[in-house]
């Protein structure tokens, strides 16, 4: 039969961290003790309260649609978190709620890229990044950053990869997958150099702000040098162990909001009324939670860092936020078990899998070869059992 997808959808690559995961949901089925370090997301369950909020919503009949954006309350208490939390200003109008951080970003993206257009990407970047510029048209420029400058791009590669055409610079921190985090001072560097172009648009995803090692967050909105052109990108998925509740938002300029909000208005409308009310809750209830779980992760990155550096072969960072590990694997290159030889990471993280039963994802996903990347977002006893494992079969490739 002839091929009828677009040549559009033809070009993606679906999500290799949600492909892994489900290979591995697979595997489980059949009955494979498989330990799953593929996806990203808080092992955590969605604290009480929030979800007391979502059943009111319910009884109460928050069951219509809501405002294309979503309630003026969650908009809200979005504007109120973003001033007490990151000092920056955004009026409720700016603020656009979607299914996710990850339509956000969507959003934002299809409404300032015209074909041709240059984003600017450090990398390791998140999967979905350049998948999303492909699916405007745009042209990614990626910025390769090495472990050895902790997976962060400097002011003058920053410089030298923009042309006249760019027209946005996405950064990511707490970062997915390196776990680095950019210090006020890294950031003001950046910005001092994006102070000199200034029809650049900087998209700034700060999804992991609460999962953060470091002790403090500069949201890049709060750089004065970049009034009216910063998109900030957050949501309650990662803060509040709420992935499958799907909310997110973009806090924009007037212009892009708009812009959002129209492209939304024709192809999703407003997200889950009730998750909405659920996600108001998050925003301005207790936050305790946030820090428990904060300091959960942030002893689960010990354990992780730790025990990896006792494996030979594997190079690794200290992450100083979110849930990853991504070490080099390089070292494993050429060699082999039986009649498997490793010649990349995505062979490194299949042998992982059939061999240890432990899922991880290809570090080419992220764009970078020569990577794997490993969800430390688990309990510690499981943590250890899968380095056990990991350690074991990589010991036994010669
Ligand atoms: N940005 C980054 C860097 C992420 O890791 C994720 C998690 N998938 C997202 C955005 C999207 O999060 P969500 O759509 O669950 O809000
Ligand atoms: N952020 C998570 C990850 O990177 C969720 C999966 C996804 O949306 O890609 O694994």
């Amino acid at each position: 039969m002839a091929n009828r997808i677009s040549t559009r959808v033809q070009s993606l690559s679906p999500s290799a961290t949600l492909a892994m995961s489900q290979k591995s949901a697979e595997l489980k089925a059949q009955g494979v003790d498989v330990i799953n370090l593929s996806v990203g997301e808080p092992d955590f369950n969605t604290p009480g309260f929030i979800k007391e909020a979502a059943k009111h919503a319910i009884d109460d009949n928050y069951t219509f649609y809501t405002p294309v954006a979503g309630y003026l309350s969650l908009r809200k208490a979005i504007a109120d978190k973003l001033r007490n939390e990151n000092g920056v200003d955004f009026d409720p109008s700016q603020i656009v709620v979607s299914n996710g951080a990850k339509q956000s970003l969507c959003n934002v993206i299809l409404s300032v890229i015209n074909p041709g257009d240059e984003v600017i990407i450090p990398t390791p970047a998140w999967v979905s990044y350049v998948e999303m510029v492909k699916l405007a048209e745009g042209t990614n420029v990626l910025v390769p950053a090495t472990i050895e400058q902790d997976f962060k791009i400097t002011p003058a590669q920053l410089e030298a990869a923009i042309t006249p055409r760019t027209r946005m610079v996405l950064l990511c921190s707490p970062s997915n997958p390196t776990g680095s985090v950019y210090s006020r001072d890294e950031l003001q560097a950046l910005v001092d150099v994006l102070a000199r172009y200034p029809e650049i648009i900087v998209l700034s995803d700060e999804i992991y702000e609460h999962i953060n090692f470091t002790g403090s967050f500069t949201s890049l909105a709060s750089f004065p040098e970049l009034a009216d052109r910063v998109v900030v990108i957050n949501g309650v998925s990662k803060a509040y162990a709420m992935t499958g509740w799907r909310i997110g938002f973009a806090a924009a300029p007037a212009d892009i909001a708009k812009a959002c909000n129209k492209l939304q208005s024709q192809y999703s409308s407003n997200p889950s009324s009730i998750a909405q009310k659920a996600a108001e809750a998050a925003y301005t209830g207790p936050q305790e939670c946030v820090e428990e779980m904060r300091v959960a992760f942030q002893r689960r990155r010990d354990l992780v860092v730790s025990l990896a550096r006792e494996i030979p072969g594997l190079k690794v960072n200290v992450p100083q936020g979110a849930f990853y590990l991504f070490p080099e694997v390089s070292a494993y290159f050429g060699k082999s078990y039986g009649n498997r030889t490793i010649s990349n990471a995505g062979d490194l993280a299949m042998y992982l899998l059939e061999e240890a039963h432990v899922a991880t994802v290809d570090g080419e996903a992220f764009c970078v070869p020569g990577y794997i990347r490993l969800s430390y977002a688990t309990a510690d006893d499981t943590i250890r059992e899968a380095m056990r494992r990991i350690g074991e079969a990589l010991g036994r490739l010669k």
